[in-house]
Parts: C-alpha cells; structure tokens; sequence
C-alpha cells in the first residue's frame, strides 16, 4: 500500500552548512544499501527531507531492514504522498490511509497536521478539526483522544501532502563516510565486530587488521574473522582487511620474554603493526574491543602499556561495557553466532597460565630489548606477506 518512505534524521540536521553533506552521504548510503532489495527505488532530497520512493512491486520488509542498517536514519515512515486538490480530496486520502493501516478500527487516535507551505487555505488547528471528523464519521468505532492517542495521524503540507502514522526505528548515528577512517584490530572474539559497529555507527568507514598464527591457527579461524568482517560491512559498507602473519613474531616472543608478560608484550607489536597500515591507509585513529578488566590484558595498568606504543589515538567503544551488554548488540547484529564458533584464535594458543595483570611499562621495556637482534626484520617480514583484501557484504 506504501509507495513512499519519509526517512527521519535527527543529528545530522544540526550540522550547519555541512549539512546537505550529511544529507549527500545519507541518500548515497541508502541507495547502496537498496540496491540488493527487490524493487526499483528513488531516493530524493526535498526542503530537509529525504524520500524513498518506489516504482512497481517491492519487498517491503526487505526494504524497511535494508534502510534499519543506513546509520543516520531515526525513523522510516511509510507515507502516502498526495498531491493539494482540495480539502475533500485530502480527507478521502486520510481515510483510505486509516482504513488500510489499521484493520481493526477500536483505536484511539489524534489527527497532527502540520503546514510547511503556509499559503494552504486552512491553519493547522482547523486541519486537525476537519480531519478528525471526517475520520470519526468513516469509522464510528474510533475515539480521539488527544493526550494519549493510539495512533497519530500526521498530515503534513509541504510540495506534495504527507500521510504517516508509522515510525519505524531507525539505527540512528551519523552517516557513513562523514567522519573519516579508522583500522580496527579485529580478532575473532565477540568484542571487537560490535567495537567496529559501533564506531562506524558514527559515520566513519573502517578498514581492519587481524593477525594470524598459522600453523597454531587454522584456515576455519581466518574464515571466521573474514565472514565476521562481512557481517559488521552490512552496515558499514566494504571493509579493507590486512591479515597478517604473525607466527613468527609470537614465537620469537615466546622464545625471548617471561611467559607472563607475552599477551602484553604480542599485543604491543599488533600495535604497532595495525598503526603502520592505518597510516598507509590514512586512517585517523584505531579501534579495539576492550573493555576495562575483563581479561588479565585489559586492566588499566596493562592498557596503559599496550597504549604506549601507539601514535594514534585508539577509540574503545566498549571500555566501560559489561560483557551481557556487548553479547546483546552482537545478536543484535548477527556477529554473535560466529564469533563463539570455537576456533582457536592466536592468543589462545600462547597464552601463560599465570599473565601479569598489573604489568609495569619498564619491565615490559626490559623485556623487549631481549627482542632486539631480529624483531625489526620480523615486523617488516610481517608486513611484507600481509594478505590484504576487500571485504563486501
Ligand atoms: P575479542 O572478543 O574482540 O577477541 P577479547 O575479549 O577476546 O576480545 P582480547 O583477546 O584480549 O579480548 O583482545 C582485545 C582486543 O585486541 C580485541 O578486541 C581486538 O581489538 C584486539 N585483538 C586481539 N586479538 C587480535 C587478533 N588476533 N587480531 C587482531 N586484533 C586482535
Ligand atoms: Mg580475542
């Protein structure tokens, strides 16, 4: 019955002049994420608005999902889009609209009109009069009620009449592309595909980094990082990912350091090595799932040294998130199921039974002049073999 979509969006309205930029990256994100939908679709920018509008059949619970992904959308409503022939002409539209969106006519409802285009014959008060009558004498059944109505009826004036009563949610945030870059450390646990989201959910495109221990891990783990880097690109769209090689580089660790400082000491040069790309890659910050305490490697003292490395500033969305909350958002997003796929991923393999959780930058430091002799060569080897390729939803 819809063969229009009003698309809502909050934050983006507050840009100033770069505002029709937001608006720009918004209709471009649409249509990307429209174009695997069945149906012809058009989307347009009117006055602050932006519609989609349809042509022949479509699917429309595709196309209400389709749009729940675009970040910057707050709500989706279907709308009829009437052309001003005259007050009675509108009321039918109204009507009809009622009658086919809400079967069941026991429902309370208010009547909202709102005028953009101030030379309509009739002010918004006389509207919301008008045109409640003309529903309540179609559909006795029905009730006003103006404080807590059921179902609100919007009508609003502006080139073409708007009829909605719906608001589907949208995932709201910023508009992809709006922000810039940023390299993800993508492991294939459970945090990092949500930390990703989320920091895309703000407008900035992501590229990714994962490292790997072949033999220790397996082809299934790397196919596993790579199908959870195309669940997070459904919604941020393709996600350059460089996999490393990281084998060589743990065991030299493995060999040189004290076994309780190795995560530390691993997630030092996964650091380094993620900083190099998202340099080459223009990338203006890096992203991880960390969160304060849940492993022996995320209190604060060990943060603190594993930030030492880093130039960049480093966005941890999920630092002050307990893990039930994190899982709810991976479902959410349909990461969850793969990421607790029980592949071995390549701290696993070299983890101490025992790591220090209150590790201290100037023993790490001892520790890593052990590694002087060969570790340039080997984060250079490292970088050299990394596999990088483009991930698509
Ligand atoms: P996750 O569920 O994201 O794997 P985790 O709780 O298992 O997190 P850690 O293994 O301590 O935590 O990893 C902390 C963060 O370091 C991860 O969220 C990720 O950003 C990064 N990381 C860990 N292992 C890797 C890896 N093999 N490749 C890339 N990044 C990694
Ligand atoms: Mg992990």
């Amino acid at each position: 019955m819809y063969k229009a979509f009003l698309i809502k969006y909050a934050e983006i309205a507050i840009k100033g002049k770069n505002r029709y930029l937001f608006e720009d990256a918004l209709v471009r994100n649409i249509e990307y994420q429209l174009k695997n939908v069945d149906g012809n679709f058009t989307v347009r920018k009117e006055n602050g608005r932006i519609y989609v509008e349809t042509e022949g059949d479509y699917d429309y619970d595709e196309t209400v999902e389709a749009l729940q992904r675009v970040f910057g959308i707050v709500g989706i409503c279907p709308v009829i889009l009437v052309e001003d022939e005259g007050f009675d002409r509108l009321a039918e539209a109204v009507v009809a609209h009622v009658d086919e969106a809400y079967p069941d006519k026991h429902f309370t409802f208010k009547v909202d009109a709102r005028r953009a285009r101030k030379n309509y014959p009739m002010t918004s008060m006389e509207l919301n009069a008008a045109l409640g009558e003309r529903i309540l004498e179609a559909f006795p059944e029905t009730k006003v009620d103006v404080h807590h109505p059921q179902v609100m009826v919007y009508v609003e004036i502006r080139p073409m009449i708007n009829i909605y009563s719906t608001e589907i949610p949208g995932p709201g945030g910023m508009p992809l592309g709006t922000a810039g870059r940023a390299m993800l450390l993508l492991s294939g646990g459970i945090d990092s595909p949500v930390a990703g989201y989320m920091i895309s959910k703000r407008g900035v495109t992501l590229e990714a980094t994962y490292f790997h221990a072949p033999p220790y891990t397996s082809e299934r783990a790397k196919q596993k990082v790579i199908d959870l880097a195309q669940k997070v690109a459904k919604f941020s769209g393709p996600i350059k990912l460089h996999i490393v090689n990281f084998t060589d580089i743990q065991l030299y660790i493995y060999e040189k350091c004290p076994h309780e400082e190795l995560t530390i000491i691993m997630r030092r040069y996964m650091m380094k090595i993620a900083e190099h790309f998202a340099n080459e890659g223009k990338c203006l910050g890096m992203i991880t799932g960390e969160s304060i305490g849940q492993v022996a490697s995320q209190t604060m003292q060990s943060l603190a040294v594993t930030n030492e490395v880093c130039t960049m500033p480093v966005y941890r969305p999920l630092i002050a998130m307990d893990k039930q909350d994190i899982v709810r958002i991976a479902e959410r997003i349909d990461t969850y199921e793969t990421s607790i796929l029980p592949y071995e991923d390549c701290c696993t393999i070299f983890v101490a039974k025992h790591p220090v959780t209150k590790p201290s930058l100037k023993s790490i430091k001892r520790s890593e002049q052990k590694l002087e002799e060969k570790i340039d060569e080997l984060m250079q080897t490292a970088i050299d073999t990394t596999e990088t390729i483009v991930v698509e939803a």
